[in-house]
């Protein structure tokens, strides 16, 4: 039986192994993909104290290393659900199940979706949540983007060096990003801004051909794209757990102190009810949650 068993290799995850393991606690990771989380896809962070400069995917990276180097287990399964037996909380995969003393949930955000037909069997073969890891697959080609915050601007502004045009789609008709951007992007010859008007359907056999974007009066417009990168903000991905933890409505789990409703069963980082959600916060997080895993063990 593992001292603690850690829900997600984010950077919130991560912290925890490392506090964790130098508690010298028995700890295994449950990462469904790939170590790093969310930052893997930043090409530069700014604002961690003390680490100027450091793309995402190095510094996600170094904290795997970190988390390795102490003597933390790392298995890539996912998280199906979790039951608690007491003193021993069991934790299922999709390939087995896990038993532990203590349970960290840091499982993070995921990309929030359209909810249109096709959107999921197309991951991969014209729909992206990710414009700097997809972007370069359809260099010369002609993409649209989704959303009005800093993320879709910023996908919009990188995919404008590599693509032949980007729409960029947006509900309303202001952008909630950075204006200095907006500015960026309507000095670009390539880049066609479609505002009051939502993405209602994809055209696609086995890959995306065109989408279908209605305007607020209810005028369609038919885009042929080879590409669309959805940037419409991120939610919990805490769905596993909705059966067992207290969760508010948007699925953010309630967690003062990191403790859970369930004695035993903590939680940290973005899936965590807070109001700032960052790299900072998340390995404070890490940090906090084990502190009470060690106060629950007597340690
Ligand atoms: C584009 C972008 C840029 C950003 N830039 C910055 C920045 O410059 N500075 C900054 O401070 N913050 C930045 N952030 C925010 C920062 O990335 C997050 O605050 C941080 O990654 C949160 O860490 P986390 O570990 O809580 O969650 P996540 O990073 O979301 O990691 C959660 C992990 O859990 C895994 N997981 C999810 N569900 C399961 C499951 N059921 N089973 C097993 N594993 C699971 C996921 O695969 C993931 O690896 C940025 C975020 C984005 C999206």
């Amino acid at each position: 039986m593992y001292d603690v068993i850690i829900i997600g290799g984010g950077p919130a995850g991560l912290t925890a192994a490392i506090y964790a393991r130098r508690a010298n606690l028995k700890t295994l990771v449950l990462e469904a993909t790939a170590c790093g989380g969310q930052i893997i896809i930043t090409p530069d962070i700014e604002n961690y104290p003390a680490a100027m400069h450091i793309s995402g995917l190095d510094f996600a990276s170094r904290l795997e290393s970190q988390a390795n180097e102490l003597g933390a287990e790392i298995k890539f399964e996912e998280v199906t659900g979790l039951n608690d037996r007491g003193v021993e909380k069991e934790v299922y995969t999709d390939s087995g199940s896990y038993t532990g003393k203590a349970v960290i949930i840091a499982t993070g955000t995921k990309p929030r979706k359209l909810g249109l037909i096709g959107e999921d069997e197309l991951i991969g073969h014209g729909v992206s949540y990710c414009a700097t890891c997809d972007g370069s697959f359809y260099r010369g080609r002609v993409v649209a983007v989704n959303g009005g915050g800093n993320t879709a601007l910023d996908d919009a502004l990188f995919l404008s060096n590599i693509a032949e045009k980007v729409y960029l789609i947006h509900r309303r008709d202001e952008f909630r990003g950075d204006a200095e951007t907006v500015e960026k992007l309507k000095a670009k010859e390539n880049v066609e801004l479609v505002l009051n008007s939502n993405v209602t359907k994809l055209d696609y056999d086995k890959k995306l051909n065109s989408i279908e974007v209605t305007d607020v009066n209810g005028a369609t417009r038919k885009l042929d794209v080879a590409a669309l990168f959805i940037a419409i903000g991120r939610m919990p991905a805490t769905e596993a757990f909705a059966d067992k933890i207290t969760m508010l409505d948007g699925g953010y789990i309630d967690g003062e102190y990191c403790h859970t409703n369930m004695p035993g069963i903590f939680v940290a980082g973005d899936c965590r009810n807070k109001e700032v959600r960052q790299l900072v916060t998340a390995t404070a997080d890490g940090a906090v949650a084990v502190h009470e895993v060690l106060k629950l063990l007597n340690k």
